[in-house]
């Protein structure tokens, strides 16, 4: 009685996820479940060129392979160069413009950050899980997007969309200055309707639907430089020292608290002299117990979810460097790295759409991801411009370690969800 009636019910579920797609749908998804074994052939292939971020050939090569797949199904390519000086091999763009439909932005990465002196090179199968170097972040991810590509190709549903895609050449280590490096990125962000990254997943049932911006703070603060016995003194002051803790700790208790926003101190140096070499992230200090401080640096980041909560940090922070105990004075600089990704309304109903997708092929709902336990990424830098979703990559562990896997099992899954996604949306 029992197994009929777990029969029933699953009989009852594939009749209704069948019943969900339409026959274009599903010709789609018969296409990927025909072509596993050739999409993760395809992915070793990739994994096994070396791409790290510095090797400019390398990067290119990997490009080279997604530039003939997408011309084989229609797109028009084109390999974005830049100056010598980033030191970077560039991008693959490609196109397909066919109709009045939504223009969706599909966002990938070719470079990863094992750079050829690494020992973790080669693409190892073992059942359902592969082991490689961007097998995971994110070779996995845009093979997700070439292969939901085809599929919609193979089933007539990809000719009348307006669809770009963007493999970066540069995701882990991009050149500077950004906005050179990330200019085509953002133009493409400007003019599409929607935006979707191919990130790692964090499993079958997230997407990210926000992401934390990053930036940087130094704080330089200045003391006279006296015998220690006289640090009481309004004619000494109170050192360098005691005023950089005076502020550290007011940030701690005053800026402190807001939702999403969090603010490191990662080095301080102090003393009668202070050198701090940023590129090596390492300094020296020189200082005696019976000398009072006159320098003191302070390096650190910020995380912010919104360019607002940025500035109020900032201008909070400001006013505590400005007052100063006595004899003492100090300066705080910031920098920007990456802007954040709002969870915004029309972030949400991509989300929905994703959500209804993954129900429609029993794959069960998917819910937002949190936003501060994801990093920036490429699609930080045009979520101001267009709707976005995020983590609809591959699933696996270790990304950025030589544990880097990638679990083949939910490969093929994810593309279809990825195929769907991006068939459904286009004609919303
Ligand atoms: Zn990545």
């Amino acid at each position: 009685m029992k197994t009929l009636f777990t029969f029933l019910i699953s009989f009852l579920a594939l009749g209704l996820s069948a019943q969900e797609l339409t026959p274009k749908e599903q010709k789609a998804i018969d296409y990927l479940r025909d072509h596993k074994e050739e999409q993760i052939n395809f992915l070793e292939k990739t994994v096994n060129i070396n791409s790290g971020t510095l090797n400019p050939a390398g990067v290119k090569e990997v490009g080279m392979l997604f530039k003939k797949e997408l011309e084989d199904i229609g797109f028009e390519t084109r390999w974005i160069t830049m100056p010598d000086s980033l030191n970077r091999a560039g991008h693959l763009f490609a196109e397909i413009n066919g109709g009045s439909g939504k223009t969706i932005l599909l966002i990938g990465h070719l470079d990863t950050v094992f750079e050829e002196g690494h020992e973790f090179q080669t693409f190892e199968r073992d059942d359902s899980i592969a082991k490689g170097p961007g097998a995971n972040d994110m070779k996995g991810g845009n093979i997700v997007i070439l292969y939901a590509l085809k599929a919609l190709a193979a089933a007539g549903a990809l000719e009348d969309k307006n669809i770009i895609v963007a493999f970066t050449g540069d995701e882990e280590k991009p050149g500077h200055p950004l906005s050179v490096s990330r200019h085509d990125l953002v133009e493409a962000g400007k003019i599409s309707d929607i935006a979707l990254g191919f990130e790692t997943a964090s499993g079958m049932d997230y997407a990210t639907v926000a992401r934390r911006g990053s930036s940087g703070w130094n704080l330089e603060v200045k003391g006279k430089q006296a015998h220690s016995s006289g640090i009481f003194s309004e004619n000494t002051g109170a050192g360098a020292i005691f005023e950089g803790a005076r502020i550290l700790n007011s940030f701690y208790t005053d800026v402190k608290g807001e939702e999403l926003l969090t603010f490191n101190p990662g080095v301080i140096l102090g003393g009668t002299e202070v050198e701090y070499n940023s590129g090596k992230s390492t300094g020296t200090a020189f200082g005696k117990t019976n000398v009072v401080a006159s320098e003191l640096e302070v390096y650190g980041g910020l995380r912010f979810i919104s360019e607002e909560q940025k500035e109020n940090a900032r201008n909070k922070m400001r006013e505590i460097v400005k007052n100063n105990l006595p004899g003492t004075s100090a300066e705080i600089h910031f920098s920007d790295s990456y802007p954040a990704m709002r969870p915004t309304p029309g972030n949400m109903a991509l989300l929905e759409t994703l959500d209804e997708v993954s129900r429609d092929l029993g794959y069960g709902e998917v819910k937002a991801f949190d936003p501060g336990r994801r990093g920036a990424a490429d699609i930080s830098f045009i979520a101001e411009y267009v709707d976005g979703l995020d983590g609809l990559g591959v699933m696996g562990g270790g990304a950025h370690s030589p544990s880097e896997t990638i679990n083949l099992e939910t490969f093929i899954p994810l593309t279809e969800r990825a195929a769907l996604l991006i068939h459904r949306l286009s004609e919303k």
